[in-house]
């Protein structure tokens, strides 16, 4: 009988593991022709997140855990477990029910189906601010404007992947992952499952501005050099500027004099050229960082304990 595991990455879940492990378990329990294993990623928690995953694990067979050395973020804790799975396919869900458990047949009958990357899709997204839902729509048409591939809107990381597809995520080892890109990147037959998204059961949001924007300039840094080119234009236009403007002045000057020092101007082509000079040296450190970063080759994460004894892919380079 094939395997399928429900992949679950969690940083201070500790009030909704249980209730999500036995809410998971009754639909997977109605479907008999596979086997069901659970896998917590515990992404270095603050709260007993940990502790409440082993006593579970100890009354429940098909439970395994890794726990993370420290907080690595959603997207290495996803890697974390993907590393670790044999099996025919992966469910990729959220602690907090914000993915309905309920769409786990239709994604499984998809997969048989001939799919390898069965999605959700959010219909309406309920709970979050209209700040929130806008400013993430314009990026994400911002996004798919600079970059080659597609990147769906209003997809999450709920999904059921084919071990193929897990595979050649985990042969991507970059450490700076921008995960919605990597699924698009990869290709593979995709579909989509519509659903409305339900605000969190239990606990709070681990998002907050300042690590959305960092994962935004990562999805774009990630996926495109448009904005290099653009930096290049940018510098280009405005040197053309700066061109045709010395040669006004030098034809002022030669016909009319220089009655009055050009105080304002001069200050106002100063600021401007040294804010856009500016601009373009912040994209490329942008992107020389993240070559320092992915020069270093570290591990992407590093695991304390785990009641894994099959590491299959653990650590690989
Ligand atoms: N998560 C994680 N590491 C982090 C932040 C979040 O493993 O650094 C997990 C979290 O426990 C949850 C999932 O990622 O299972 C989604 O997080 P959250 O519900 O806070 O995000 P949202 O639903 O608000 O986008
Ligand atoms: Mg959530």
């Amino acid at each position: 009988m094939k395997t399928i595991t429900i992949l679950v990455p969690c940083y201070n879940e500790k009030s909704g593991i249980e209730i999500f492990y036995s809410t998971v378990k009754k639909v997977t329990d109605t479907i008999s022709r596979y086997n069901f294993e659970f896998l917590f990623v515990d992404d270095g928690s603050k709260d007993e997140t940990l502790h409440i995953i082993k006593k579970l694990q100890h009354k429940n067979r098909d439970i395994f855990y890794i726990s993370l050395s420290r907080n690595f973020g959603k997207e290495i804790a996803m890697l974390a477990g993907m590393d670790h799975v044999s099996s025919s396919a992966v469910i990729i869900m959220d602690a907090d029910l914000q993915d309905p458990p309920s769409l786990i047949p239709q994604m499984i009958s998809e997969w048989e189906g001939g799919y390898f990357d069965v999605y959700a899709k959010r219909l309406h997204r309920s709970g979050e601010t209209w700040l929130k839902k806008s400013s993430s729509k314009i990026y994400y048409r911002i996004l798919n404007k600079l970059s080659d591939i597609s990147i769906l809107v209003d997809v999450g990381d709920f999904r059921l992947l084919d071990k193929k597809c897990i595979e050649a995520l985990c042969s991507m080892r970059e450490c700076q992952r921008y995960t919605k890109g990597l699924f698009s990147w990869i290709g593979y037959k995709k579909k989509a499952i519509l659903y409305d998204r339900d605000s969190r059961k239990t606990g709070k949001t681990k998002w907050n501005y300042r690590k959305l924007i960092h994962l935004a300039i990562d999805g774009i840094t990630s996926f495109s050099t448009v904005p290099l080119h653009i930096s290049s234009w940018l510098g280009f236009f405005v040197s053309l500027c700066a061109f045709i403007y010395m040669l006004y002045i030098i034809f002022k000057t030669l016909i009319h004099g220089d009655p009055v020092p050009g105080y304002p101007s001069l200050i106002a082509i100063i600021l401007f050229v040294g804010g856009v000079q500016l601009i373009v040296l912040g994209i490329m450190g942008e992107y020389l960082g993240k070559m320092f970063n992915e020069s270093k080759h570290r591990p992407a994460y590093l695991i304390v304990e785990s009641n894994i004894d099959h590491f299959s892919r653990v650590n690989k380079m």
